[in-house]
């Protein structure tokens, strides 16, 4: 096999993950934030980071991104310490929360961040991508609360980076905006691009993401894709019309939503097999997988995710 010979820059790209925690612990006072966390971003993934409040996501996030230093372990960007110059020019982030100077104007901004990068993302894809075009010549302080958040995300791929991260990108968005915004990610992605995201919107991660990490308390707790996810928790819903519903074996949780029954268990054939042995007179039957968001408060026992 030939090799080429690469610049020692070149080289700490190949063949390795994008990014990666190894064994990372940090402490902030008497706050274990992270405890351990084994976590690596690979090529070309969607990577989503769920986690109920203060389950220690910012802190990977902000580990990964060269802005903390762990206490203990090995963070590891593009091959290379995060705060390395090197690795931070491949590197888009749009934090929680971006302050954007109210008097320069958005093609001002995008002048300002372009220049740091050696070949950033032609400007009127950029634009385009995140449904910014006409606003180039608008001062930021004029731009809605939606417009302000689509040029927060659009600032981290303006370098044309291989890694984005996202820290809750559509929070506060409405659902029209979060779409649009969701198809500048996937564009990003099916062109190879790598993408880190955290969100408390679980659909938001069932859209987008090619694999799910959940954070509790500063630990990991699940890995996989989210059908794996949701079959790891092992519970199918079973959804029904009846007016009254007789014990039945092996139901976990039993739910009503007006006339809809709604049973999770986790063996779906058997519950039906009962329904009919026991002559219930049910209608509209339905079975199927659980939803991210039934999985994720089955793993973590609440439903309150993140912001
Ligand atoms: P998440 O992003 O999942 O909500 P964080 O990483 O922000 O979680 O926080 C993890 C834990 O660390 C929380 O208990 C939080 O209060 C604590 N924490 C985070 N940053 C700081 C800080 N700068 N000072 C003190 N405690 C912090």
């Amino acid at each position: 096999m030939t090799q080429t010979l690469a610049t020692p820059y070149s080289a700490a790209l190949e063949g390795r993950s994008v990014a990666r925690l190894e064994a990372v612990s940090k402490r902030f006072g008497q706050t274990q934030a992270l405890e351990g966390v084994s976590l690596e971003v690979r090529p070309g993934e969607l990577l989503a980071l769920l986690g109920p409040n203060g389950a220690g996501k910012s802190t990977a996030i902000s580990l990964l991104a060269g802005l903390r230093r762990p206490d203990q372990g090995t963070v590891r960007l593009f091959g290379l310490d995060p705060q390395d110059p090197k690795a931070r020019v491949s590197l888009g982030v749009t934090p929680q929360e971006t302050g954007l100077p109210g008097e320069l104007r958005v093609y001002e901004v995008l002048n300002y961040v372009q220049a740091y990068y050696p070949s950033p993302m032609p400007r009127a894809e950029l634009l385009g991508r995140f449904g910014l075009e006409g606003l180039e010549r608008r001062q930021c302080g004029g731009l809605s609360g939606g417009q302000k958040r689509r040029l927060a995300v659009a600032l981290a791929f303006a370098g044309n980076p291989r890694l984005v991260i996202l820290d809750e990108p559509t929070t506060g968005l409405d659902v029209e905006a979060r779409r649009s915004l969701w198809e500048g990610v996937r564009q990003y992605q099916a062109e190879g691009g790598t993408v880190l995201l955290t969100t408390h919107y679980l659909e938001e991660a069932e859209a987008l993401a090619s694999r799910v990490v959940v954070m509790d308390h500063g630990r990991l707790i699940a890995e996989g894709t989210v059908g794996e996810i949701k079959a790891r928790v092992g519970l199918r819903q079973v959804r029904f019309s009846a007016p009254e519903v007789p014990d039945l074996a092996g139901v976990s949780k039993l739910e009503r939503d007006n006339g809809t029954v709604i049973l999770y268990t986790p063996d779906s054939d058997a519950v039906v097999r009962q329904l009919v042995q026991k002559n219930v007179p049910f209608r509209d039957l339905e079975v199927r997988a659980v939803s991210l968001e039934e999985a994720f408060v089955a793993l973590t026992g609440t439903s309150r995710i993140a912001g």
